[in-house]
């Protein structure tokens, strides 16, 4: 077992300017009343420590909203490969370490995504503890305790953090000399601490529902009043799928200069949502109305990777109920009242 060690409050600063000796710190920075947003950060007082969600996930640090994927210039095609700077992602919480996990599976799954898996491995992920609000749901996704996927991980324990490493090298930057004075062994009390805070937390959750029968429920639902209804509001906008820290479509994009002699193909993030996503040659759509695409997305959130991969691709962060326009995406509220149709009473995904 990996030591565990205690971070005093008052060491906090000290501790930050040891983790920017490794590379550039990136952390929850407050950008307006209700918003956070991962920023650089140079001091412990540029840190939101009480964000909770930030408005995009750290997805964006390893799979960005738009990349050079090749340039060519006359004649000559030339494959872009950026060298990415060190990052030190600090405050991650349990859902987007989670769904971190997810996007790791999928973008290192053979043949693997050089681009995200470059970026990816120049990277140390330090997360934090949180306390859910009612928009939280991780604990239905089975996310909402850090069993993978940090490199150091915080418990806050009030009047300190309560410290794990999981990685090689999260264990060497805590084991190392550049922490004498900073941390200390963590004591009994702090292990006693730190096991009341999760049973605390536990006990936090006030929205939920049964993740054992959500293919049954989705198959038997699929013809649910409930769709429709969701669907005349839907504005088609996209809001849910960038925000989503597991949504990974892209489409790509040619620019080109005017003489086309040279130019670039670009990946940018794209959304499921869109009117045109599934559209193809012929102007034949496959998912026309936005019944036709929400129901499909529910469907990949809810349980479309559970043969393929074994889990599912919603970590119950909330973001896609907060950013959406109309009010409609709230997963919770959704899978309860397919839940308590009655074709879905009682049935479980393994009958
Ligand atoms: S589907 Fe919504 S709640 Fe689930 S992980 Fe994506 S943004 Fe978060
Ligand atoms: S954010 Fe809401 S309105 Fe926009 S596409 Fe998603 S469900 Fe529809």
């Amino acid at each position: 077992m990996q030591p565990v060690y205690f971070l005093p409050k008052e060491n906090f600063p000290a501790f930050l300017e040891a983790l920017k000796g490794l590379g550039r710190v990136y952390a929850p920075v407050k950008v307006s009343k209700q918003s956070y947003s991962f920023k650089a950060v140079e001091k412990a007082s540029e840190i939101a420590f009480e964000a909770l969600r930030t408005i995009l996930p750290p997805k964006k640090f390893f799979y960005p909203p738009s990349e050079t994927l090749i340039s060519y210039d006359d004649g000559r095609i030339l494959e872009y490969q950026e060298v990415p700077e060190f990052k030190v992602i600090f405050g991650v919480h349990p859902c987007d370490l989670a769904g971190l996990g997810i996007m790791d599976t999928i973008f290192e799954d053979g043949p693997a995504d050089s681009h995200y898996v470059r970026r990816r491995r120049m990277s140390m992920l330090v997360g934090l503890s949180c306390m859910p609000d009612k928009h939280c749901f991780c604990q239905s996704m089975g996310t909402d305790c850090p069993e993978k996927g940090y490199d150091i991980f915080l418990t806050d324990i009030e009047d300190g953090y309560f410290l794990q490493s999981q990685s090689t090298m999260g264990s060497a930057f805590l084991d190392g000399s550049g922490m004498n004075g900073i941390l200390e062994r963590a004591r009994e009390a702090h292990k006693d601490r730190y096991k009341e805070f999760w049973i605390r937390r536990k006990d936090a959750f006030s929205i939920g529902f049964a993740p054992d029968n959500l293919r049954a429920t989705m198959d038997m639902e699929w013809d649910n009043p409930v769709w429709d209804e969701l669907g005349n509001r839907c504005l088609s906008c996209g809001n849910c799928t960038p925000v989503c820290p597991t949504c990974y479509c892209f489409d790509l994009v040619d620019v080109a200069s005017l003489s086309g002699d040279s130019g670039e193909r670009r990946r940018e993030w794209d959304s499921c949502q869109f009117t045109g996503f599934a559209q193809v040659a012929g102007d034949f759509n496959f998912r026309p109305g936005p019944v036709d695409r929400l129901k499909f997305w529910y469907r990949h959130k809810l349980h479309g990777f559970d043969d393929a991969y074994g889990f599912k691709t919603c970590v119950g962060c909330g973001r896609c109920t907060v950013s959406c326009p109309s009010g409609i995406d709230d997963i919770v509220a959704v899978v309860n009242i397919l839940q308590n149709s009655k074709k879905a009473e009682g049935k479980s995904d393994a009958t």
